[in-house]
């Protein structure tokens, strides 16, 4: 498979600019953050659930439960996506109780949900839904539990078009076909299966990985000592989420969310200072999320299936257990019994972005700094990826140190500061 190298002239410029700044001598003096926010319009996601009880068994969670989790609690989905949005998305629209359409329950896909789109959408039509005035549908499918190999969650990857009885209509679906609960801890809620599914309703087409080294190097290049796992990304929801909840910033980069302003383009020696990647962003003054660099040589991992691709961006974030990142402890169950406890959260994540096979397409990494040992269950290792007050790593390839010089969190705004040098 081939990977995308972008463009090395650019690669070769900002490299040179790097080798400038450092011939200068320049001392690592705090950099103030950016710089006015800039304002950015709502945009309404007009979103209809469908709630499809094929076993009405009077078991099936009411219209009042669903609309309370999805549309008006404070830990539903459209708060949790104002959030992960960073007030850029709001989820509106009502939810319907839809006769299921025939056939039902099959064998294989049709066992875990209708098995076109066009019947349920149809039958939608035909029990009075304004299909055309939604971007989103979201079916919430009651159906027997246990049947084998059915996912909780399937969605459509970005909006598709429907030949529909009142004609061709676009939209994205999201299924959701497991028990639905309200709202508590946002990660132990099937939810975050929605949430899941509806970030790849928005657009995203993969799902978050992490590569992990055991041998004390970052992003070693050493590849045997390194472990990369599909969907390891603890801290994201379109990763395994059980870290923290909030899509990471080049995700939400890239989905119009994260203002430019805050994003701090790492590309010169400096110190840079970001703010709570949780908190929401003032109207003025302290608004970095993010340190972002662009690697003058991407470094290359090794996936699952042998191949090297590389990482061509690294972003920092100050993640902390705030709002929907918030979880209420961080016990990770160790192989030989007991357990591993999460020290504290107060320290910057690292997420590579890899360029994908055709333009504009990519993928991401969490790049733990340190890994956890004789874990019971591989992925999380990374639960503990923090590069912490004093530390540092060293970017292969490139010969810059990342350390983290300061941090403040005993006071609001709580901050963490970034150094850039050479070692
Ligand atoms: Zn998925």
């Amino acid at each position: 498979m081939m990977y995308l190298k972008g463009a090395g002239v650019r690669w070769v410029a900002l490299a040179g600019v790097l080798a400038a700044v450092e011939a200068l001598g320049a001392a690592p003096a705090p950099v103030a953050a950016p710089i006015k926010p800039q304002i950015r319009p709502t945009r309404i996601y007009r979103t209809a659930v469908l709630r499809f009880d094929y076993l009405r068994d009077g078991t099936a969670p009411s219209l009042a439960l669903i609309r309370d989790a999805i549309f008006t609690n404070p830990k539903s989905m459209a708060r949790y996506y104002q959030a992960a949005s960073f007030g850029s998305l709001d989820i509106q629209g009502e939810v319907f109780d839809i006769p299921p359409p025939a056939p039902l329950f099959g064998t294989g896909w049709t066992a875990c949900w209708p098995a076109t789109d066009e019947a349920p959408l149809n039958a939608a039509i035909a029990a009075g839904v304004p299909l055309r005035n939604y971007q989103q549908v979201v079916y919430v499918v009651h159906r027997p539990a246990g049947i084998p190999n059915c996912a909780g969650g399937v969605s459509s990857l970005g909006p598709m078009t429907f030949n529909l009885s009142i004609g061709p209509i676009t939209l994205s679906v999201a299924r959701l076909g497991v028990p639905f609960y309200l709202a508590g801890d946002f990660s132990q809620t099937t939810q975050s299966t929605l949430a899941h599914e509806l970030g790849h309703s928005l657009g995203v087409t993969f799902h978050a990985n992490s590569y992990m080294c055991n041998d004390g190097q970052f992003l070693s290049q050493n590849f045997t000592s390194c472990t990369h796992y599909a969907y390891g990304d603890l801290f994201q929801v379109m990763g395994l989420r059980t870290q923290m909840s909030l899509f990471s910033s080049p995700i939400a980069e890239r989905l119009g969310w994260l203002p430019q302003s805050a994003i701090i383009q790492g590309q010169s020696m400096g110190t840079y200072r970001l703010y709570a990647y949780g908190d929401p962003i003032p109207a003025s003054g302290t608004s970095a999320r993010a340190l972002k660099i662009m690697l003058p040589t991407p470094v290359p991992f090794r996936t699952v299936t042998g191949e090297t691709p590389e990482v061509s961006e690294l972003y920092f974030e100050f993640r902390r257990n705030v709002g929907f990142d918030y979880r209420l402890q961080r016990n990770i169950a160790l192989a030989g019994g007991g357990n591993f406890t999460v020290p504290d959260t107060d320290g910057v994540i690292i997420t590579g972005v890899v360029q994908g096979t055709t333009p504009g397409s990519y993928y991401t990494l969490l790049l733990p700094v340190q890994t956890i040992p004789n874990v019971a269950y591989g992925q999380n290792s990374a639960s503990n990826p923090y590069l912490r007050m004093g530390q540092s790593i060293v970017i292969p390839l490139n010969g810059m140190r990342i350390e983290v010089v300061g941090i403040q969190t005993a006071a609001t705004p709580h901050w963490i500061d970034v150094r850039i040098s050479r070692p």
